[in-house]
């Protein structure tokens, strides 16, 4: 239990390869995290970071045999479902654990109608008639509040925009009543006002049914009113966790920082973004010591040799694999 929530994922020392004609490449190592009923956590970085991968590898879609999850645990509600058999695996990812994903119109199926996409979830995994799966399509629809929704059933996705259809996909995501919902940089390619209705309707949505939210994005900005915790990763590796304010007020890891000020909206004027500079290195070939030093300005020669490991700042939830964490803190705060 969290605060008096009950934990449903609890993720150990994960850690994933692929398998690459340029030799082994790490995509996550050592990655724990857990996600409590209500809760909404945020797992932030840049691309290559390992945000995605680490998600696929909870939704047991990681493609073997060049992908291969190579140490630790993914429990769902205290059972591990990388040892379970893949029949029931498939319905707890297909009915316990659902995800939304990018692109909502790669996502959905150009030459159905999307009340019999949203209705299939029904007639496939509850054996509800078609007709009746229809009405149930409405429904949702309605909730997800997409307008006319009992005409518009009956339109193909390519027949509404990018916010409305992002919406069909949390409806078809939330029918069988998910305990955890994922959503993989579920705003990207729409415009910011659309972008804050989405998040809205997902944290409506996490507390009405009391689910746990995982949300995946490169932008701090799109999650800083709607997340409870943080991840942020590296290389496929957490330099920081913990609550979202406290993360934010006071990063305690150079990387956050950089992520930060690249924020636009966080700065008075543009000339103030600082992107930070260089780019994440290619997974094949993660440097020694800390993996963030080559763009780290506060690098000193101890993090060119020895990695950071992620610990607990005293006093606080809160974490960081940062060997400089502390003089990071207390110029932050
Ligand atoms: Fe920068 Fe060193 Fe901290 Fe890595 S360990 S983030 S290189 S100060």
């Amino acid at each position: 239990m969290t605060h008096g929530r009950e934990v449903l994922v609890e993720v150990n020392n994960l850690s994933v390869e692929f398998q690459t004609t340029e030799g082994v490449l790490r995509a996550v190592t050592g990655l724990s995290y857990t996600v409590s009923q209500g809760e909404t956590v945020a797992i932030l970085g840049e691309s290559g970071s390992g945000k995605s991968v680490s998600i696929e590898a909870l939704m047991g879609i990681i493609d073997p045999p060049n992908g291969r999850i190579t140490s630790g645990e993914i429990r769902f509600r205290g059972t591990n479902l990388l040892t379970m058999p893949t029949t029931l695996r498939h319905r707890i990812n297909g009915e316990h654990i659902a995800m939304i994903f990018q692109d909502a119109l790669a996502a959905l199926n150009p030459s159905q109608t999307v009340g019999k996409q949203i209705g299939e979830m029904f007639t496939l995994h509850r054996g509800i008639r078609h007709r009746e799966a229809f009405q149930y399509a409405i429904e949702l629809m309605n909730r997800v509040r997409i307008p006319a929704a009992a005409k518009r059933a009956h339109c193909y996705p390519h027949e509404f925009s990018g916010g409305m259809r992002q919406r069909i996909m949390i409806a078809t995501a939330i029918a069988l009543e998910p305990e955890v919902l994922i959503a993989d940089e579920p705003t990207t390619a729409l415009d910011v006002t659309v972008q804050s209705q989405i998040m809205d309707l997902l944290t409506e949505l996490r507390t009405e049914r009391n689910m746990g939210l995982v949300l995946i994005s490169h932008d701090l900005g799109v999650v800083a009113d709607v997340a409870d915790r943080v991840l942020v990763m590296y290389a496929g590796q957490i330099m920081e966790c913990g609550p979202l304010r406290e993360v934010y007020r006071t990063p305690s890891h150079p990387y956050t920082i950089g992520l930060l000020n690249s924020i636009p909206n966080n700065q008075s004027t543009q000339e103030r973004l600082q992107p930070i500079k260089g780019l994440p290195p290619s997974p094949v070939a993660i440097p020694p010591g800390c993996p963030f030093h080559p763009r780290c300005p506060s690098a000193i020669e101890l993090c060119h040799r020895v990695l950071p490991s992620l610990e607990k700042l005293p006093g606080t939830n809160r974490a960081s694999a940062c060997h400089r964490k502390h003089e990071v803190l207390d110029n932050a705060g």
